[in-house]
């Protein structure tokens, strides 16, 4: 197998890191590359497992995005999904992933669930925990009374896009990690980008992370603006939120990737090698921002080690 190479990439996580702290996007992007080989330099495996750590916010709504397409594989294949079992079964998968990132396996298996409560150590009451796992059957069973639903599957599912039609585009020379979580075609020959939420959001940077979608949706299917029906769907409610996008807002879109895309390579020795160096990337100095960092744990040590909950 050829190296991995690390190339120079775009996502809209990439572009949150790089705005709250340009350390931390060092560590995420450059500091914590090669860490998955089990001989990499200490260092560099120890930023690499922090790299993976996800809050429990986080980590619940991953739960909840798994079991959506795990239901839309059965219902491509013409399964009907019995819904208490199935919700069910997530909330077992939740107890073990917890039973594993609390006993550590991640610090061997960086790839299995690790979570920052249990790397910091963080105190959080059973309830806080119980009502995670609420949350996630709140929203899967929501899932499973859409009206929304209900229409995807009268469609074909030859026209659904689960695992996604690409996950990936060219945008002027940068390769943008920017794909919806479901997409389908309307009756109607329209385009549907559906966004599973299970958590807070919205905003602008939701409707930039939409705006994406559109911009995927015109870069990798050809799709115009006007043909596409983007669905914002708060599972938690159940909110349905249809957006619309024009030619000109997508021209918005492309100007904050390009803005974004120029700035990262600013930070960079060599942006055609994409090569950075750890001193040319400084430190935030919003505190807040240091106590739900991943990487605090080698970036600022002597914060207290567990962030108030
Ligand atoms: S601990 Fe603070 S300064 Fe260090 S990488 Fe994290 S956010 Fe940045």
């Amino acid at each position: 197998m050829a190296d991995l190479t690390n190339d120079f990439s775009w996502s809209r996580s990439r572009d949150g890191a790089f705005q709250e702290c340009k350390r931390r996007y060092f560590y995420q992007y450059y500091g914590s590359w090669g860490g998955w080989a089990g001989d990499a330099p200490p260092d560099v495996r120890r930023l690499y497992i922090l790299k993976q750590l996800a809050s429990r916010q986080m980590w619940g709504g991953r739960i909840a995005h798994d079991a959506i397409e795990m239901a839309f594989n059965a219902f491509r294949e013409g399964l009907e999904i019995p819904v208490e079992p199935f919700v069910r079964d997530a909330v077992e998968r939740m107890r073990a992933e917890f039973r594993s990132s609390r006993a550590g396996v991640y610090n061997d298996k960086p790839k299995t669930t690790a979570l920052f409560e249990h790397e910091y150590k963080v105190v959080i009451r059973d309830e806080a925990w119980l009502a995670l796992a609420t949350s996630v059957q709140t929203c899967l069973r929501n899932f499973f009374r859409l009206p929304l639903l209900a229409e995807i599957r009268r469609t074909s599912p030859e026209h659904w896009s689960i695992e996604h039609w690409s996950k990936t585009f060219d945008f002027e020379g940068t390769r943008v990690w920017s794909a919806p979580d479901f997409g389908y075609w309307t009756p109607e020959g329209r385009l549907a980008l559906v966004d599973w939420k299970t958590g807070g959001g919205g905003g602008e940077d939701a409707s930039f992370q939409l705006g994406c979608y559109a911009l995927y949706a015109h870069e990798v299917l050809g799709v115009p603006p006007h043909n596409v029906d983007l669905y914002e769907v708060n599972l938690r409610e159940p909110v349905v939120t249809p957006h619309t996008w024009s030619d000109d807002r997508l021209e918005g879109v492309r100007e904050r990737l390009r803005l974004s895309v120029r700035g990262m390579k600013s930070y960079l020795k060599d942006p055609d090698a994409n090569v950075a160096v750890i001193t040319d990337f400084e430190l935030t100095e919003n505190l807040r921002i240091c106590r739900w960092c991943n990487f605090k744990a080698v970036c600022r040590p002597d914060l207290d080690a567990a962030p108030a909950p």
